[in-house]
């Protein structure tokens, strides 16, 4: 059990205060401050580690199912400045810059600024999938916070946001598994 418990996650020390732990590629990840006991922190989160582990297990098998989109950067780009234009005359919101740039932690992001910045990894999306995304980060112009409030304006445009987030996971690991490794 201890064995086969070792190969199943990754640990990096680093100067913070408290542990971390990620599932960002699909396999445990801890983020630990110098000094300290991997063994401790994963027996005090035990349950919340098999949950997620069980969870990933399931986002796996079903990305198995889903193909990876293949897109034009060109293409990709145009969709996602006509898409960004409709959600802000919906929206009455206004965007200044936008970035593209490959990220390995988030499909995009809305800065204080009103800047988005776009994850180029994005145009292996399906295009609903696309057009959700853009829509969750001009709406976040409105409203910083995932809240009560946020979730109302995403779900009158998408009263099935919940499988879309579910799908996005599915295929952050698809793209994880088939284009950064
Ligand atoms: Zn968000």
């Amino acid at each position: 059990m201890q064995n086969d418990k070792r190969q199943r996650f990754e640990v990096s020390f680093r100067s913070i205060k408290y542990p971390r732990l990620e599932f960002k590629t699909g396999k445990l990840l801890l983020v630990l401050p110098f000094g300290q006991n991997p063994e401790a922190v994963l027996n005090k989160h035990k349950k919340w580690i098999e949950n997620k582990e069980r969870l990933i297990k399931d986002y796996m098998k079903e990305a198995e199912k889903k193909k990876i989109f293949k897109r034009e950067e060109k293409e990709f780009k145009e969709l996602v400045y006509s898409l960004i234009k409709r959600d802000c005359e919906e929206l009455k919101e206004k965007v200044n810059k936008i970035f593209f740039r490959k990220m390995k932690t988030k499909w995009a992001s809305c800065s204080k600024r009103r800047n988005l910045t776009i994850n180029t990894l994005m145009k292996f999306l399906p295009d609903y999938l696309i057009e959700y995304i853009i829509f969750h980060e001009i709406a976040h112009l409105k409203e910083r916070k995932h809240n009560e409030n946020f979730w109302k304006i995403i779900s009158k445009k998408f009263k099935n946001y919940e499988e879309m987030e579910k799908e996005l996971f599915i295929y952050w690991f698809l793209i994880w598994k088939e284009i950064l490794f």
